[in-house]
Formats: C-alpha cells, structure tokens, sequence
C-alpha cells in the first residue's frame, strides 16, 4: 500500500517565475474554452428562437414584456459571442448545446401541460426561464474565469461580463415579477 506523507518542509512563498515559453492559446484549457463558447453560442441562438414561443404562451402582460426584453438582449448577448470569436481568431460556428436544449424542451412540457390564459402557467414559465438564465449564469461565470486565467484580452472579459450581469439581472426580474403579483394569483386558479 502507497503511503503519502506529508511533507513537512516549508513551501517556499515566492513566486515561481512565469514562463513565457507558452502561449496559452496553444493549451488544452483554451480549446475548453472555444469549445464552451461554441456551446454557449448555439445555445443563445437556440433561446432567440424559443423565447418568442415562451413569450406568446404568458398570460400576463409584464411577463410577455419581461420576456420580449429579454429577446432583445439575447440577440446582443449573440452578436458579443460573434466578437470575442472574432478576438480569439476562431470561426464562430455553434455546437449542440445538450443542457439548453433540454432546458427549451422542459419549456415546452410546461405550455403543454398548463392551461392557456392562467397564472398557473406563468408560474411554470418563470421558473423554466429562471432554470434558464442560472444555467447561462453558470456558463458565463465559467467562461470569465476561464479567459482571465488564460490571460485573453481585457475585452473579452468585458464583453463576458456584460452578458452575465445582464442574466444575473433577467434572473432577478423574474424573480420579482413572480413575488410581486403572479404566484399569489396563481394560487386562486382550480386545477
Ligand atoms: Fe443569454
Ligand atoms: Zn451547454
Ligand atoms: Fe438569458
């Protein structure tokens, strides 16, 4: 059996000198990175597509407003992911995105299994959104870390992080918008 012992000697503090001999465009984590990108990109174009179907089956009008608002910010967050492809040098090209694209499908069991024009519904549907926005948040949160590490231009970061406090503040909205009127009224309507 392998015994690990601890090392009781000191780690030294000073700082290992960075090695410029690499460029972290050459590492395995920026290839992660591309390929996450790609996976949020397909997935942001997946969600410019769907959000106007969610949209359309609110029953309440702040939330088909809420939504709608969203779309628009959606088709900016697309268009930031086409820049940072542009900024990395890579083609912006999208790649199936398996959580986002059960996440919509799990939007479309909750039109189907709510009656059009209750709350009920709208209920279901923040939550669908809300499941939404936290899985980009994560995604986002993720691809900031990630740039920052490998030292990706201060834009790139930016430009992330504009995004991912625009979902941070979609996310609350919803969130809002279900407390202030819609869960309460929900919560008359017979099944
Ligand atoms: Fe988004
Ligand atoms: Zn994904
Ligand atoms: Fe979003």
């Amino acid at each position: 059996m392998l015994v690990r012992i601890k090392s009781t000697v000191m780690k030294t503090t000073t700082p290992t000198p960075r090695k410029n001999t690499m460029d972290y465009q050459d590492s395995a984590l920026f290839d992660l990175f591309v390929t996450e990108l790609k996976d949020v990109y397909w997935a942001e174009k997946y969600i410019v597509k769907n959000l106007p179907k969610m949209a359309k089956a609110a029953t309440s009008e702040d939330l088909k407003e809420l939504l709608n608002a969203h779309l628009d910010e959606t088709q900016n967050q697309v268009e930031r992911l086409e820049e940072i492809f542009e900024l990395v040098d890579k083609r912006a090209v999208g790649k199936r995105c398996e959580g986002m694209d059960g996440l919509i499908e799990e939007s479309r069991t909750i039109i189907d299994k709510t009656e059009g024009g209750t709350l009920t519904r709208d209920v279901g549907l923040i939550a669908s959104a809300q499941k939404i926005e936290h899985y980009e948040i994560a995604t986002y949160g993720t691809l900031k870390t990630i740039a920052a590490v490998l030292e990706l231009d201060d834009q790139i970061i930016d430009l992330l992080n504009e995004t991912l406090e625009e979902e941070k503040a979609a996310d609350q909205k919803l969130t809002q918008l279900a407390e202030s009127h819609i869960n309460e009224d929900a919560r008359e309507e017979e099944n």
